[in-house]
């Protein structure tokens, strides 16, 4: 996708902070932190959202999930930490390229959601 910023982030073509990268993904660390670990990861492959994953997805949806207790312990949040995935408009998702927030420590990040 040209016009979208995270596959120019895969590309090289704009800057991005790594924090860990292979053959499927990349994880760098967000722009505008919520918390003083916060790195988001992302299929190196264009997936728009989870609205829009096919079944052929799965194991690169795996393997974010499966990389984040490596990637907050590693990078100040050993104690856990929590995934965030925002999807679409309900979710207020603001960039149109999938990713994991993994948003962690060293304090608790506080409450899920305000309850209605
Ligand atoms: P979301 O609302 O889930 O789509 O979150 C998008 C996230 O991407 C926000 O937390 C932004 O701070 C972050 N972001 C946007 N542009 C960049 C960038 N060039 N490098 C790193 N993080 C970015
Ligand atoms: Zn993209």
């Amino acid at each position: 996708m040209s016009d979208c910023i995270f596959c120019k982030i895969v590309e090289g073509k704009i800057p991005a902070q790594k924090v860990y990268e292979d053959e499927d993904i990349l994880a760098f660390n967000d722009i505008n932190p919520a918390r003083p670990v916060h790195v988001l990861v992302i299929p190196k492959k264009h997936i728009t959202s989870l609205a829009t994953v096919a079944a052929e997805d799965t194991p690169v949806l795996g393997k974010m999930l499966a990389t984040a207790n490596g990637i907050a312990t590693a990078q100040g949040s050993p104690d856990g930490f929590r995934v965030i995935i925002n999807t679409g408009r309900v979710g207020n998702q603001e960039v149109p390229h999938l990713h994991l927030h993994i948003v962690g420590g060293p304090d608790p990040v506080g409450p899920m959601l305000k309850r209605i």
